[in-house]
Formats: structure tokens, C-alpha cells, sequence
């Protein structure tokens, strides 16, 4: 992962279009006790359906494509994409990216919650997710040969 880079973010879009942010807040909200994080997950109705699940850590957030949906029962396991760190402003973004701009459609949050770090290394992340429909443990593991395929898995 690269840390903390919102570059390629900015990239991709122009934000003369776009209603997505711009910039970043170095800081996160204040949190409630316990908890490392905030996550979300967003329904994004882009040329293909498919779900965004962002956690907030190194002032940014670090961000999934997951083509099938979030895992919600025990062991089910489903393939995450890892792309390009969005800024912290993001987890409040819903609205509608138009036509012939990066991931034109519709973005809805789905999910929003807080997370508890239990593990974290290049290859492996492990977290409670402390939100409305997703509780419990879970894991996100490199998995495959391409560089940027992890898999998201609830093990409890
Ligand atoms: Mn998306």
C-alpha cells in the first residue's frame, strides 16, 4: 500500500465535474472510546454495480472495489480490489458522478461504522466491524497473483 497518497485520487478526476472532494482533512473526527477507525461502505452504481469498502487509517482512506458485496455470514469470503487511498471526506459522500467522468453513477452509502484493529501487515488486516449490518471479526488477506487482489473475509 502506498501510505497516505491521494495523488493518483486526484488524477483520476476533475473536480470541476465531479461533486466528489478534493482535498483532505489531515485529521480524523474524534472517535469514541476503543475504537481505531470509521468504515464505510458505498453502493456505487457505476458502469458496473458494485460496492466500496473504505477504512479510515493513515489520514486517509484505504479503499476496496468489491465486485459481490461485503461478506455479511460467517466464512463467507468474497474478492477485494485494493485501489487508490481517498481522502477522509469521503466516507460522508453520496450524490451522483456524471456521464464521461471517472466512475460516472450513482453513489449511495450502504454501511457506516467503526472498526477495532486487531491485526495489520502488508499482507493481512484483521478488524471488528461495529456497524448496522456488519458486526464481527473480519479479514482482509492478499490473496492471488495480481498485485492489488485481496480477499474480505468474515471469520466471527
Ligand atoms: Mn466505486
Amino acid at each position: 500500500m502506498t501510505m497516505n497518497n491521494l495523488e493518483k485520487y486526484r488524477q483520476k478526476r476533475n473536480f470541476t465535474q465531479t461533486p466528489e472532494p478534493g482535498s483532505s482533512r489531515e485529521q480524523p473526527e474524534d472517535l469514541p472510546p476503543g475504537v481505531d477507525g470509521r468504515f464505510v461502505v458505498q453502493e456505487h452504481h457505476a458502469r458496473r454495480l458494485h460496492w466500496d469498502f473504505r477504512l479510515e487509517a493513515e489520514g486517509v482512506l484505504k479503499s476496496w472495489v468489491l465486485p459481490k458485496g461485503v461478506p455479511q455470514e460467517k466464512s463467507e469470503r468474497r474478492l477485494a480490489i485494493e485501489v487508490e487511498d481517498h481522502p477522509l471526506e469521503y466516507i460522508d459522500f453520496e450524490g451522483e458522478i456524471p456521464e464521461g467522468n471517472y466512475g460516472a453513477g450513482q453513489v449511495t452509502i450502504w454501511e457506516k461504522g467503526f472498526y477495532v484493529l486487531l491485526k495489520k501487515n502488508p499482507e493481512k488486516i484483521k478488524f471488528i466491524l461495529q456497524g448496522k449490518y456488519l458486526q464481527g471479526a473480519y479479514l482482509l488477506i492478499k490473496a492471488g497473483r495480481a498485485e492489488n487482489h485481496w480477499l474480505m473475509i468474515k471469520y466471527q
